[in-house]
């Protein structure tokens, strides 16, 4: 998974260097059509800055994009029709990301279109949940 600006192909769409149908374009966002799409209208919203995943976005740029995914959500449903839509978000190989720039996928979902995920709710174990809460509170006051 390349993560560097050089060898990065969605820095080359930001860049222009090779082409992709933009829908949305701003001075630190952009969306275009994925290129292999599980539906028509199938988008990828990604910053224009080179960053590798979630985590290594800088504030202003996630909130960017937190700021334009409701707009590109209400046009994706205008034109694809769809009943929803899924924002999916992949980190890392082990969560399915093969292309090292971080991107949002915006999918259109319609009535029993066969898309999913196994769903393999688990359970914790009594006192579990109040372990997990105390180590998440830790780690973000770290
Ligand atoms: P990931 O699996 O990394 O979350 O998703 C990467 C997405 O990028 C895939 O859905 C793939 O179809 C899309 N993609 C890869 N290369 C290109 C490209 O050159 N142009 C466009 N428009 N989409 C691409
Ligand atoms: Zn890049």
């Amino acid at each position: 998974m390349a993560s560097s600006p050089s060898d990065c192909i969605f820095c080359k769409i930001v860049q222009r260097q090779i082409p992709a149908s933009t829908i949305f374009d701003d001075d630190s966002v952009i969306a275009f059509l994925d290129v292999s799409p599980l539906a028509s209208g199938h988008l990828l919203v990604i910053p224009k800055v080179h960053a590798n995943q979630l985590i290594d976005l800088p504030e202003t740029v996630a909130s960017d994009i937190g700021r334009v995914l409701p707009q590109l959500g209400r046009a994706l449903l205008m034109v694809s029709g769809a009943d929803g839509f899924n924002v999916l978000q992949n980190n890392g190989e082990v969560a399915g990301q093969v292309v090292g720039h971080v991107h949002f996928h915006l999918i259109p979902r319609f009535k029993d279109d066969g898309l999913g995920y196994r769903w393999n709710a688990g359970a914790y174990e009594d006192g579990q949940m109040n372990d997990v809460c105390d180590l998440f509170k830790q780690a973000l006051a770290s």
